[in-house]
């Protein structure tokens, strides 16, 4: 098992299906695939249920879904819940400057790096933790 499953393993994630678009806008696999993705913790600043008790985990939509941005792998990103309602409708470009400083330009190729994966071997990995919890 990979340190990211670990964390989602024995860390308290809201895999919930809610937000955008109504409750089913992102099924609980592919939030939790993201998320493992991502290693469990906030592209943008870092913080993770491995760093964090408190820290929660969301989908964040690289380019907003009010502009036309979809819900596809490639277009989400894990962030934590402070930099979600921090950014609300900032265009990506700014949000790194304000978010990250001088390491925007490190966090934005990370990010490409991120989303270019595919997301299947994630997904896969995620629905196999669920299928755990759910026999526990
Ligand atoms: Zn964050």
């Amino acid at each position: 098992m990979s340190n990211a499953a670990a964390v989602a393993t024995n860390a308290t994630i809201d895999t919930a299906d809610r937000g955008c678009r109504g409750p089913k806008w992102c099924r609980a696999d592919k939030r939790l695939a993201i998320y493992l993705r991502d290693g469990m913790a906030c592209v943008y600043c870092g913080t993770g249920p491995a760093t964090s008790e408190s820290a929660t985990l969301s989908l964040d939509h690289l380019l907003p879904n009010s502009k036309g941005g979809s819900n596809e792998g490639g277009n989400l990103v894990t962030c934590c819940g402070r930099c979600n309602s921090r950014r609300g409708n900032m265009d990506l470009g700014q949000w790194l400057t304000v978010a990250c400083g001088a390491n925007a330009a490190k966090i934005a190729a990370l990010i490409t790096e991120h989303t270019a994966l595919d997301l299947k071997p994630f997904r896969a990995e995620a629905k196999a933790i669920i299928a755990r919890r759910i026999a526990a």
